[in-house]
């Protein structure tokens, strides 16, 4: 993809799934890449692969809520690498199922702390970066779940439609900053948070497959090329959208 290669990259949620494929695509294509991670082993061994294949990577251990771990961690990165080019702001948890009137505030707070005010600080903390450099491509990790609604993760589902919120307002601000920022909104991918999701159990695997008009989950990679391509200087014109990479699920 053009307008890659040579770029530094920060990927948060890099030590697992659709974050660490984005990291080894990002590499893949010439970029530095800053793995961000509260997971400090599978962050070391997501660097560890880039570097195996020759490319040149980081791991930074933060958490994406805490608004300090953001002010030194993008000081922290700049510091070692230059600038930040390229931002996925992917962390994010899938929290407890449970109907709407069963949720607990408790985990109402520890998903939308993570998913939307991660995200949120994530924007806060890397666009006066990119504003100093002179521009920057973001992709927030929104989902199915920030186009449409779901029964019993409905935490999750306030979170990713936010994502989509402050995915637009950011375009907006800053569209004339050569700064631009889009969702991502995937459907069912095969990692770590859908196998909790789903269970050990193979018929619920199947039942949750058919979900997909495909009729199977998306491997990370799948995601991992879109985000890299919304980064490139392919989509140079493409901002304040979120992308659905579904498998048709929206279109249902
Ligand atoms: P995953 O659990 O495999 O990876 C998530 C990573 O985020 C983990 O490495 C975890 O340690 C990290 N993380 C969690 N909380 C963090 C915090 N506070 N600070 C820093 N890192 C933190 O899950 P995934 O499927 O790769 O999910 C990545 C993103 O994609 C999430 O935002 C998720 O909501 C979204 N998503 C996933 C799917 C799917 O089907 N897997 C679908 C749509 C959207």
């Amino acid at each position: 993809m053009n307008g890659i290669s040579g770029k530094v990259a920060l990927v948060t949620g890099g030590a697992s799934g659709i974050g660490r494929a984005t990291a080894m695509r990002f590499a893949e294509e010439g970029a530095s890449v800053a793995v961000v991670d509260v997971a400090e082993d599978g962050g070391v061994q997501t660097v560890q692969s880039i570097r195996d294949m020759g490319g040149e990577a980081a791991f930074y251990k933060a958490d994406v809520s805490s608004e300090a771990d953001w002010t030194k961690l993008v000081a922290d990165v700049v510091d070692d690498f230059g600038s930040i080019d390229c931002f996925h702001n992917n962390a994010g948890i899938e929290g407890d199922q449970a109907p709407l009137i069963a949720q607990t505030e408790d985990n109402w707070n520890r998903v939308i702390d993570i998913n939307l005010k991660g995200v949120f600080f994530g924007l806060k903390h890397v666009i006066p970066q990119m504003q100093t450099q002179g521009g920057g491509a973001i992709v927030n990790t929104s989902s199915v779940a920030g186009l449409v609604g779901y029964e019993n993760i409905a935490p999750y589902v306030a979170s990713k439609h936010g994502v989509v919120g402050l995915t637009r307002t950011a375009a907006l601000e800053h569209a004339t900053e050569n700064i631009r920022v889009n969702s991502v909104n995937p459907g069912v991918v095969d990692t770590p948070m859908v196998q909790r999701f789903v269970g050990d159990d193979p018929e619920a695997r199947k039942a949750f497959e058919a979900t997909e008009p495909v009729g199977r989950f998306a491997d990370p990679e799948e995601i991992a090329s879109a985000v890299v391509f919304l980064c490139s200087d392919d989509a140079s014109f493409v901002t304040g959208y979120p992308l659905a990479v579904d498998g048709g699920m929206v279109a249902r």
